[in-house]
């Protein structure tokens, strides 16, 4: 029989990519979005892509009737849920909309699994949750450390708020997977990271400068321990991810408890390799200059995926060329992103 998954947060970037796997494998999926950092947009092509669309439903995870409605109209057994807000500087800002959104919404949609009796949970976490470690690769048993910022905070209190819970109630199959730095768009250009005013993030901002969005790219620091003096982290292509949640949904028919993988591919790349593998990969030349280090920025982590390889049976087969070839083209075909197709579209809606 067709199983049914609710997709929280799945018009957003990981969570449309894992809705188009899902409709691919031949799930059924209900995407539950508010669309406060994504458009619907993404959804029309992700429907295209697969021939088959999702029910979209526009709405809150902090909304209980929503939910209750949600449970009772559909026959859903397991959840993804990629909703939350991520931006780190933001968090700073406004932590009780960052605790509000990713802890108390987390906790409401837990309480309408409850009442529903769907107890299978696959959520976003963020290798955030280990801090600073002192060891390279981090492996999920290292101890979960200091977040340096309320968005981190929020990934470590929802998933000590899943151990408490599998304690308390043994039908709970949670999976809490550990995203190093997802990277990448769908290998059509179709679908991809869209992200609203400046990028935070590396990749985005490369390729915004590529674009002529952006002059050039800072690289915070070159004095890091490392191997150019630059930070390095485990980038993984968004489509790996994707699958990685596909696996973690499969096999928690099967476990109980709260389960915790890492999902990364296990090498590191610096700011500048990435930036040469970029012009590299798409005959650009990205200018850049060297800046101070990002407060609360750390030099290295890269994942140890053996965990996920063996009980998943999962590992990312994506490399560099693909993450900057797939990036490009996503971002040279929507240069403004979603903004300018979803104009054009009709709402779609459940
Ligand atoms: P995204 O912002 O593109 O997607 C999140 C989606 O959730 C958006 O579509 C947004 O509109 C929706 N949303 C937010 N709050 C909501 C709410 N209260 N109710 C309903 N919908 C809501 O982000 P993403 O990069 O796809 O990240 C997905 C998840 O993965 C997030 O939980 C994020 O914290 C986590 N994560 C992301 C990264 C990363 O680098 N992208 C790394 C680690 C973990
Ligand atoms: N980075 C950079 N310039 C930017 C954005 C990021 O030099 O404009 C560096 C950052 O210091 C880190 C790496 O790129 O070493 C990845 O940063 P990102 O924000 O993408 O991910 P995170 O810091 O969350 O791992």
């Amino acid at each position: 029989m067709t199983e049914t998954i609710l997709v929280t947060g799945g018009a957003g970037y990981i969570g449309s990519h894992t809705t188009l796997a899902l409709l691919e494998a031949g799930y059924d999926v209900v995407v539950l979005d508010n669309l406060c950092n994504s458009s619907n947009e993404s959804l029309h092509r992700v429907a295209q892509l697969a021939n088959k669309a999702a029910l979209f439903v526009e709405g809150d995870i902090r909304d209980a009737a929503l939910l209750d409605s949600l449970f009772a109209k559909h026959p859903i057994s397991a959840v993804l849920h990629f909703a939350g807000l991520k931006a780190v500087g933001e968090s700073v800002r406004e932590p009780l909309r960052y605790y509000e959104n990713n802890v108390a919404g987390t906790v409401t949609l837990c309480q309408a699994m409850a009442r529903a009796g769907v107890y299978r949970l696959v959520f976003s976490s963020s290798a955030t949750v280990y801090g600073e470690p002192t060891q390279m690769p981090i492996r999920e048993d290292f101890p979960t450390g200091v977040p340096t910022n309320p968005y981190g905070r929020s990934k470590l209190m929802v998933e000590q708020l899943f151990a408490d819970l599998a304690q308390s109630e043994p039908s709970w199959r949670i999976a809490a997977l550990r995203y190093f730095n997802p990277v990448g768009a769908h290998h059509s250009g179709q679908i991809g990271e869209d992200p609203n005013g400046i990028p935070n993030n590396l990749l985005p901002y490369i390729s915004q400068v590529a674009i002529g969005k952006l002059a050039q790219l800072a690289v915070f620091g070159n004095d890091y321990p490392t191997v150019d003096g630059t930070g390095v982290r485990d980038y993984i292509h968004v489509v790996d991810l994707a699958d990685g949640h596909l696996k973690a949904l499969q096999a928690m028919t099967s476990r109980s408890g709260l389960h915790i993988w890492n999902l990364g591919t296990g090498v590191g790349y610096s700011v500048l390799q990435m930036l040469k593998a970029f012009e590299q990969a798409n005959g650009l030349t990205i200018p850049y200059r060297l800046v101070a280090r990002r407060p609360g920025d750390i030099a290295e982590c890269w994942a140890d995926p053996a965990k996920a390889e063996e009980e998943l049976g999962w590992r990312a087969t994506r490399g560099l060329t693909d993450m900057m070839a797939d990036t490009w083209r996503w971002q040279s075909a929507n240069p403004q992103g979603y903004a300018v197709a979803a104009a054009l579209n009709e709402p779609l809606s459940a």
